[in-house]
């Protein structure tokens, strides 16, 4: 009996996922090190409004690793957010983020164009976060209106209550807040009405086939109704091609990111001469 248990046991780590287990633990071990070794990196995707100028950037972090070469955030933002390196990692990104805003503003840019950033739900559970960003906002001089954090429906799940609280005492701050990915969470739409939001971002798989598919078609023009009837921002991203804008302008959303208007990049690489 006990022969045949541990005969399933070793049956259920094969090989293969104890290689895959090992290269997990590797990269983790690899990402402990990547920010002081300076091989993570922002790169910034354009926003743009309907006459084509550019509101804002969206800030999306890269790791160059010394021998796997660019590893996509799907893979190490999950890594990072298992561990307390999440908290380090993102306000780093924060950090980053702001003394891009007082770049901008020492070189005359007094305008409203935001940058905003992804704000893992974990970093919420952080009891120091509201402190640190503050701290963050008063040591580079960046004008916390043009910092717009990102969150993700997944935020709401659980602890609502802290989170509103969390989120309150962050707009005191005068930052303000993205619904990220929205549409394609499980939680209630009361939480919109709740919560200090100021703009909804239609996740780009119902921009993808907003063409050819009803049912994000649907989707696509009740998120931006909704957003109207709140007196939300709505920006769709993901939007790829001149037929997939006009349909969202013909829908009442005003606001774009995708590759039509550029992939992300590093910021000396952007254009904002629409400006
Ligand atoms: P997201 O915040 O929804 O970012 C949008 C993703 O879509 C980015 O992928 C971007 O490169 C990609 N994208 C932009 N335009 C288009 C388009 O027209 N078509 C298609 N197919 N894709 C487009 P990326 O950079 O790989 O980031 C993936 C996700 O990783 C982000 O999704 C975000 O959730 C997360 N992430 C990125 N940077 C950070 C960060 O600094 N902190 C945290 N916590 N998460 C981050
Ligand atoms: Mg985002
Ligand atoms: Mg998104
Ligand atoms: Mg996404």
């Amino acid at each position: 009996q006990a022969k045949s248990q541990t005969a399933s046991d070793v049956c259920f780590f094969d090989p293969g996922m104890q290689r895959r287990m090992q290269q997990r633990a590797q990269l983790y071990e690899d990402l402990l090190g990547a920010l002081a070794r300076s091989e993570l990196y922002l790169v910034y995707q354009k926003q743009v409004d309907q006459l084509d100028c550019v509101t804002g950037v969206e800030a999306l972090i890269r790791w160059r690793h010394p021998d796997r070469g660019l590893v996509p955030p799907s893979e190490f933002i999950p890594l990072a957010e298992e561990r307390p390196l999440i908290h380090e990692l993102g306000l780093w990104v924060i950090e980053q983020a702001c003394l891009t805003l007082v770049d901008w503003v020492q070189q005359g840019d007094d305008s409203t164009r935001t940058v905003s950033v992804n704000v893992s739900p974990r970093q919420f559970q952080d009891p120091g976060f509201v402190a640190r960003v503050s701290d963050i906002l008063a040591r580079t001089g960046a004008p916390a209106r043009r910092l717009k954090l990102e969150v993700t429906e997944s935020l709401f799940v659980a602890d609502r209550d802290g989170v509103e609280r969390t989120m309150t005492r962050l707009k005191a701050l005068g930052v303000t807040f993205a619904l990220d990915d929205f549409g394609t969470g499980y939680s209630s739409l009361a939480y919109l009405k709740r919560l200090p939001l100021d703009e909804l971002k239609i996740d780009q798989s119902f921009v993808r086939d907003v063409l050819d598919n009803a049912t994000s078609s649907a989707i696509v023009a009740s998120t931006i109704a909704l957003a109207r009837s709140l007196g939300l921002d709505v920006i769709a991203e993901g939007v790829e091609s001149a037929e997939q804008r006009d349909w969202l302008h013909r829908h009442g959303c005003h606001r774009y990111q995708g590759f039509l208007y550029g992939q992300p990049a590093p910021l000396s690489e952007l254009d904002f001469s629409t400006l």
